[in-house]
């Protein structure tokens, strides 16, 4: 089969030809229909041998949808036919964290090797994608797999972050989204369709700024130095009651402690490298930061289950597999308006 791989440290993913997998006993074996190309992709990319957590060559995409085309010995609960999208974070399935569907934060996963699709274990941009287990398939019944495919990280990401922050989000309260690409083009959606709060959106391209205002944000600023106080402006001095930074890096970090209010939450998604320093003064009093990973199997199914209603519009550019790379560079290069979405069978 065909795949994307990216194969030495620093240098540009591959296009390869590598022998059909076969699922061995447990695992389920899809015939992929969608990839999304992650930020997170471009960041591992440029990680120096020592902090990659996982071996390569390795094929990529943790985003992954498609159809069951083999089940290995003992499998249940799933069909050939069936198209499913793939939850990314694997976990051992029986620790305490993964027992409540969390095996984002599965306590044994980096001593047990257990990575994600993509991550470590062979990924979606590829035209066949094995699967550990059924657990980790949601039927997509009957979402489109391109504008589904995203809902599996970008989606499901933001939706966790946001899960967290919701009793702060109340009527008159004001949410900030910062970054509005594959990520937050999402969450400002999520927010709209989950809180009555005031979505204000900043990014430095004015081109993802016009798809945040379309995508439903109430305000959208030009992220910079200024951004907290024009933040401070709109919300009569109080600041923003939940932050979501989806760059990560010093500058957008600074821009959330300066925004956020009174018992406000920052949510630092984004592995820009960037920290926040918290103490006395450093923020307004009592506000929450937290550096979330990912999200729940069951968060998955509520992502999937509120895309089935209709309410969230997945922004696309879509790549055969042989421009994967192509994909790739562009994201690199902030061309992407949406998510990148490599469909195999193009
Ligand atoms: P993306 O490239 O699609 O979007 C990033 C957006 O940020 C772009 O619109 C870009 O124009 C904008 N941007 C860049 N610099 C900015 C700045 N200084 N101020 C405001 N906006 C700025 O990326 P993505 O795939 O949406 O990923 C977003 C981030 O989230 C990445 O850092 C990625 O690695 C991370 N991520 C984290 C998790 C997690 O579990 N914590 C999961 C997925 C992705
Ligand atoms: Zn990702
Ligand atoms: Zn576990």
């Amino acid at each position: 089969m065909k795949a994307l791989q990216y194969r030495t440290i620093g240098s540009a993913p591959e296009l390869v030809t590598l022998p059909d997998p076969e699922p061995g006993p447990g695992q389920v074996l899809l015939k992929v229909t969608a990839a999304g190309a992650c930020h997170s992709d471009i960041a591992v990319m440029t990680w120096p041998a020592e902090a990659l957590p996982f071996p390569l060559p390795v094929v990529l995409g943790h985003e992954g949808v498609g159809t069951v085309a083999a089940l290995g010995d003992g499998v249940t609960g799933v069909s050939e036919g069936e198209s499913v999208a793939v939850y990314g974070p694997w976990g051992c399935g029986t620790c305490i964290k993964c027992a409540e569907g969390k095996e984002n934060y599965c306590l044994r996963a980096a001593e047990d090797h257990i990575y994600p699709p993509g991550l470590g274990a062979p990924g979606a941009m590829a035209e066949y994608l094995l699967v550990d287990d059924a657990r980790h398939l949601v039927p997509l019944d009957g979402l489109d797999p391109v504008a589904a495919v995203p809902l599996t990280d970008a989606g499901l990401t933001p939706y966790h972050a946001i899960k967290h922050a919701l009793p702060k989000l109340v009527p008159g309260s004001t949410a900030v989204v910062i970054g509005a690409g594959g990520l937050g083009h999402l969450a400002i959606q999520l927010l709209r369709a989950l809180s009555p709060a005031r979505v204000v959106a900043l990014d430095t391209s004015e081109e993802k700024l016009e798809l945040a205002r379309k995508v439903g944000a109430h305000e959208t600023l030009v992220s910079g130095p200024d951004a907290a106080r024009q933040i401070r402006d709109l919300t009569n001095g109080v600041g923003a009651q939940a932050v979501f930074d989806f760059v990560g890096i010093d500058a957008t970090a600074a821009t959330a402690a300066q925004a956020a209010a009174i018992e406000g939450e920052i949510s630092l998604v984004g592995i820009g490298g960037g920290a926040l320093p918290v103490g006395f003064g450093r923020t307004a009093y009592e506000v929450t930061v937290t550096a979330p990973y990912w999200g729940s199997r069951s968060e998955l199914i509520e992502v999937l289950d509120l895309a089935r209603s209709g309410v969230l519009s997945v922004h696309t550019e879509q790549f055969p597999l042989d421009e994967a790379p192509l994909a790739y560079e562009r994201l690199h290069a902030g061309q992407i308006n949406g998510r990148a979405v490599v469909v195999p069978g193009a």
